[in-house]
Order: C-alpha cells, then structure tokens, then sequence
C-alpha cells in the first residue's frame, strides 16, 4: 500500500515539479542571454531623514526589462534563480558599477545596493567594489552595502574580515530586512555596521492597526540600535499616519511610497530639483 501511495505521490507531484524546474532552467537563460543584451536598470527610492526632511540617500533597486518593455519577472523571483546559477556575481558586478556611476550625478548623496549572501561569500566583494569605486570616481563614503543577516550567521570569522575590509575602504554597511533572519544580538554587537534596516513586515504590522503593542517591536529595535550607536531606517513605510509614527519612536530615516516608490534616474532628478531637495548626507 505503501509503495501504492508513493506511486500516487508521484503522479500528484511530479508535474508540477517538472513545471518548476523548467521553469527555473528557463528563467536562468534568459537573465544569461539578458545580462549580455542589457535588459537590466536600476531604479532608485529616496530614503529621507526625520530629523529635517532631508533626503539622504537612495537605494538602487534591479528591474529586468526587455526593449519591448515587459518584465519577465520581479527581483523577488529572479535573485534566487541569478544566485543558485551563480550570475548573481556578474550581475551584482553591473549592479554595483551602474549604481556608482548613477551616484555621481547626484552630488553628496549616498547610494545603497543590495549584495547578496553569494556575492559575499565569493570572497573578493571588497576588490569588486573598489574597482566599480575607481571606474566611476565615486569617494566610497557615498557607497552603502546592504547585507542580510543571512550573510553573518554561520559564517562569522570570515564575515567579520570581509566587513573589515570594506569598512577599512570607507564604505558604509546596512542590515536589510532587519528582524526577520535570525537576529541576534551577539552578532550586532560584534558586526561593525552603520545602520539597521527595520523589515516590512513592522510596517505592515503598525499599518493594520493603530494599537500601541504593533510598535513596540519597532520602539525596541530603535532602542537598542540607539544604544549601539547606529542608525535606523524603516523600510516599506506606506501610510502618512505610521510616516508620523516612526518619528515619535525616535526612527531616523523613512523608506517607502509614503516618501516616493522606486524610479528611473531621470525620474529621479526630476523629483530631486522639482522638489528643490537639499541633498546632504
Ligand atoms: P529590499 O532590499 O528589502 O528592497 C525593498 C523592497 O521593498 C523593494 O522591492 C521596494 O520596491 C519595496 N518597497 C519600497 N517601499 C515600499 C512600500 O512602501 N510598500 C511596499 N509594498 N514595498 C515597498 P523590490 O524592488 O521588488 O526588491 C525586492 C528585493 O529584491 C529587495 O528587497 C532585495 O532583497 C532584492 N533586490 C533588489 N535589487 C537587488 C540587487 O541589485 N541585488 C540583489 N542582490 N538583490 C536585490
Ligand atoms: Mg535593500
Ligand atoms: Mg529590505
Ligand atoms: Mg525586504
């Protein structure tokens, strides 16, 4: 009976992991083929401090875009095929180059990328990003790293030399997703970064409902980042109400729609003179 049932397990199963699998294996060529033809931009979404409205930075944000314009897929389901096939390395590659040359059209203005676990743990981030720094003349404090918890868990003694290492070249270093790995806070304490990016998933909580339990998270996060001397940035902010919020909890930076969604370059300094924003870092 057993062995009927994994028979009928495999019937249910097989299809639609085959769909899968030829679905991952035809996600990977075409980001290889687009990767040559240059089907990938950037966007950028401001981030502005609390304390006077400046807006400090932008995060550069991948978007796969074919010359017809349609979008084979978001970045949510394209990183994970680019980081098992390993391109993840040459596109993080282009990411990093674009995103400084981009930066030095806005003076002062300090540009965050996202690097993944396997960029990092390819060894030579440090050498990648000095030479993109050289290539675009971008002085690295006007560089931030956003890494993952992801990144330092179970790989500290490494992890701990390549931050470093980045560090010692000046670059600024961001928590992502802060809260939702498996946040420690040993590893805070021995990890030398500049700022914590409070997860979404806060956000959307304190969204739901005005009740004063769904921020406490938040008011602890930003308590103890306080104490460690770093800063905060709350991502995926969407409603004017929790914008104003976050400033009562002592949040320093805010990044969501509620302050501009992600766009092009040009879009961008549109929005930068249109506004007449003061850009300071
Ligand atoms: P992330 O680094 O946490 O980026 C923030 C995500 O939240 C972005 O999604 C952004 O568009 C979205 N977002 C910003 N404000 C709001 C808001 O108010 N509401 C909502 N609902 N969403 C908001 P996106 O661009 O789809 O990127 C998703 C994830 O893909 C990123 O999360 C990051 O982990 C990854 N990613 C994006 N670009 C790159 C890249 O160049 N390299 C690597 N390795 N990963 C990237
Ligand atoms: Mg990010
Ligand atoms: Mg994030
Ligand atoms: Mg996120």
């Amino acid at each position: 009976a057993a062995k009927r049932d994994g028979e009928r397990g495999m019937m249910l199963f097989a299809p639609p992991m085959l769909a899968w699998l030829t679905e991952r294996m035809q996600l990977r060529a075409a980001l290889h083929r687009s990767l040559r033809q240059g089907d990938f931009q950037l966007e950028f979404q401001p981030l502005r401090r609390l304390r006077d409205g400046r807006v400090t930075g932008v995060e550069a944000l991948l978007r796969w875009r074919l010359p017809d314009g349609s979008v084979p897929a978001s970045p949510e389901r394209f990183i994970p095929v680019a980081e098992e096939s390993g391109l993840i390395v040459p596109l993080g590659d282009w990411v990093l180059d674009e995103a400084c040359r981009q930066a030095s059209r806005w003076p002062d203005l300090v540009v965050a990328v996202n690097v993944s676990a396997v960029q990092f743990r390819a060894g030579d981030l440090a050498r990648r990003v000095a030479q993109a720094l050289e290539r675009n003349r971008l002085p690295a404090h006007r560089l931030e790293l956003e890494l993952t918890e992801s990144v330092l868990i179970g790989h500290e003694d490494e992890a701990l030399g390549w931050l470093a290492e980045l560090r010692a070249m000046g670059v600024r270093l961001a928590i992502d997703d802060f809260g939702t790995g498996y946040s420690s806070l040993s590893y805070l304490h021995r990890f030398a970064v500049d700022r914590l990016k409070i997860d979404r998933s806060f956000m959307l909580q304190m969204e739901a409902s005005s009740g004063s339990g769904n921020a406490a998270m938040v008011a602890t996060i930003v308590q103890i980042a306080r104490r460690l001397g770093l800063e905060t940035v709350a991502e995926g902010v969407e409603s004017p109400a929790t914008f104003a919020r976050l400033a009562l909890l002592g949040c320093d930076i805010v990044q969501g729609h509620a302050v501009a969604r992600p766009m092009s370059a040009e879009a961008l300094q549109h929005w930068l003179t249109g506004r007449s924003e003061i850009v300071q870092a």
